[in-house]
């Protein structure tokens, strides 16, 4: 009998779209659409994929149908007798439904590893499921909340969002370790609210505001945006309000309304405790990791403003003090520092 590696197993799932009830996309017409995009052509991509060249024209007629919007733009003649190229709108199809795809799979992978734990590791030696971190994927949820804890000072429920939210925005962005060496400083948070989750966001992504990754806009909401810098791609993971009431349905053993959020947020699907926005990320040159670019004096005090956050007010230069943004104000004249 062969020996049985870890390797050797897989957990296998297949992602289609509906739309009314009817397949829309999956696995097939998603290699159509991509062998069109590749090729130019309805002809060549049959050949390349082998499906038929009137069932691919039905399939997407069947498909363009279904939503009312054109898909494939087909024309004759020319050089090469004809050609096609997928609209605006489908190649967003391509991208999107690749990308969920791909969520699929490596989360097909972690489940794996937590539901079938006792056939994984009982091969030979039984090893702990702790030691079994593989160097680019992510560590388990229980493993990042602990570390989250340590590092915010106290359990709650912000804790338990923001590892939760922070774990969804790396996989959606196709991040298996947001800390492996080639992520670092190619991945970006925004954070809308300074309480408790964004420490766990902090400590989940390795994102920090002394690395230029984390960005903090003062909006009062429970989201942030996590931006892939290699790729562009940005998701806003916003937590529900909904969330709230639902957290008794998910533990309903609790009666502690502080350990019903706690327990309830753990269990939640993503889809009830998140609405998720694909969104692009304007991101100035100023704001990117790296040295400052740019240097400014202000005219009137003298002080040296970095990374194009100078004013310019008429002619003048000026910090944001002089220009009367400030967010203090004086009391005293200047302190001498051997007196304090
Ligand atoms: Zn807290
Ligand atoms: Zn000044």
């Amino acid at each position: 009998m062969d020996t049985v590696k870890d390797k050797d197993w897989a957990l296998k799932s297949k992602v289609w779209l509906e739309l009314k009830g009817r397949p829309f996309i999956g696995e097939g017409r998603l290699a159509m659409l991509q062998a069109i995009q590749n090729s130019g052509s309805i002809i060549d991509a049959s050949r390349k994929t082998g499906i038929p060249y009137r069932r691919m024209r039905g399939a997407i007629r069947e498909m363009e149908t279904a939503i009312g919007a054109k898909l494939v733009n087909a024309y004759r003649g020319g050089g090469n007798g004809g050609g096609a190229s997928l609209t605006p709108m489908a190649a967003d199809l391509v991208e999107s439904f690749e990308k969920i795809s791909r969520f699929y799979e490596q989360s097909s992978d972690t489940r794996l590893e937590e539901f079938f734990s006792f056939f994984l590791f009982s091969n030979g030696k039984i090893r702990r499921s702790k030691t079994k971190r593989r160097s680019n994927c992510m560590e388990s949820f229980d493993v990042l909340l602990k570390k989250s804890v340590e590092s915010h000072g106290h359990l709650c429920a912000g804790q338990v969002i923001g590892v939760r939210m922070a774990m969804l925005g790396c996989r959606l962005l196709g991040i298996d370790d947001p800390k492996a060496p080639e992520f670092k400083k190619k991945m970006i948070v925004y954070v809308e609210i300074d309480r408790c989750a964004t420490d766990a966001i902090e400590s989940v992504t390795g994102c920090r505001m002394g690395k230029r990754t984390l960005k903090y806009k003062d909006f009062g909401v429970n989201a942030a945006t996590f931006v892939n810098l290699k790729t562009g791609d940005a998701y806003r993971i916003v937590s529900t309000e909904e969330s709230r009431d639902l957290a008794k349905k998910y533990a309903p053993g609790e009666t502690d309304k502080r350990k019903q959020q706690l327990e309830g947020y753990k269990q939640m699907p993503d889809e009830e405790l998140f609405d998720i926005q694909k969104v692009g990320v304007h991101l100035p040159e100023y704001d990117m990791p790296g040295p400052p670019k740019r240097h400014a004096v202000c005219s009137r005090c003298g002080q040296v403003v970095r990374d194009g956050k100078e004013r310019k007010i008429g002619d003048e230069i000026m910090c944001r003090p002089c220009a009367g943004e400030g967010y203090f104000y004086p009391v005293t004249s200047e302190i001498e520092t051997d007196a304090v």
